[in-house]
Formats: structure tokens, C-alpha cells, sequence
């Protein structure tokens, strides 16, 4: 027997920014300040992340690049692994990523790599909480309430059975 099943995520999308709720609006604002920071001399690409803890700290990120290039890391995780070094105790609530190239912000939304995603999953796993994702772009933003939403069926902790 085989089932046929349809399984759904959710995403709020937005035109402008001014239309996100205050604390989205100003976590998007702080993703663009690290993108201006970001390494990435070779792709031209700058991308820019913040993350938001329980504690109301905000880590920004911002992706680092290599001459040799697999040994680059994306803003997210930056952002990620660096608010897990330094807060390692405080959950995760939100975190907002932004991208630009030569002709400025792009379309969007900016999505997060597979592998961010995963990072994403996990310290989901690890705070026991969704994280809201905010991921800007000129012309759509977009709001998802937990990875879930960006990786069904992930890898997760109790997959290791
Ligand atoms: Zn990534």
C-alpha cells in the first residue's frame, strides 16, 4: 500500500518593511549593518544576519569567505555559532538574514543554504523552541515561524535514534 501525502509550511510575506512588526524591522536593519561588514571579496555577495536571544542581545553575522573556497562560512552561522560561544544558555528567538550583490539588496527573500538550515534545526533542538525567521528582500520579506518551515523532515537529535 502506498499513501500519497501533501504537507504544508507557512510563510508571511511582506511588501515593506515598514509593514513588519518593530522588533522584525530593527533585526532586519542590523542584519544590513553586518552585511556591510562581510568578507566576500570573491562572490561579491554580502550577506548580513542578526540574531535575537531571550535575553534581548543581538549577535550579528556576516559571511566570511576564502581565497580556498570551501573554507568560507555563511552569515547565519557566524551569527549562530557565535551566540551559542558566547550566551550558550540563552534561547534563540529570532534571527534575520539579508543579502546584497552589485545592484544593491536583492529581490528576495534571502534564503538560508541547506547547511544553515540544519544549524537552524539544531538549535531549535537545543533551546526546545522555534526560532522566527526573517529573511529580507526588496520586493518580498518573508516570515516563518520555525525551521520546520524551512526543512521538513530535517536531521534532528532524536534522529540518532
Ligand atoms: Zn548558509
Amino acid at each position: 500500500m502506498m499513501h500519497k501525502r501533501t504537507y504544508q509550511i507557512f510563510a508571511d510575506e511582506y511588501e515593506n518593511l515598514a509593514d513588519l512588526m518593530e522588533v522584525d524591522r530593527q533585526l532586519i536593519l542590523k542584519a544590513r549593518e553586518a552585511s556591510e561588514n562581510a568578507y566576500a571579496p570573491y562572490s561579491k555577495f554580502l550577506v548580513g544576519a542578526a540574531v535575537l536571544l531571550a535575553n534581548g542581545e543581538i549577535i550579528k553575522g556576516n559571511n566570511q569567505e576564502n581565497a580556498d573556497f570551501t573554507d568560507g562560512l555563511c552569515a547565519e552561522r557566524v551569527a549562530l555559532f557565535y551566540a551559542h560561544a558566547t550566551y550558550p544558555n540563552i534561547a534563540v528567538e529570532a534571527l534575520a538574514v539579508t543579502a546584497k550583490n552589485s545592484n544593491g539588496l536583492i529581490a528576495g527573500p534571502a534564503q538560508p543554504c541547506g547547511s544553515c538550515r540544519q544549524v537552524l534545526v539544531e538549535t531549535e533542538s537545543r533551546y526546545k523552541q522555534p526560532i522566527r525567521l526573517i529573511l529580507d528582500g526588496a520586493v518580498k520579506i518573508m516570515v516563518l515561524n520555525g525551521a520546520d518551515n524551512l526543512l521538513p523532515f530535517a536531521f534532528k537529535p532524536g534522529s540518532l535514534g
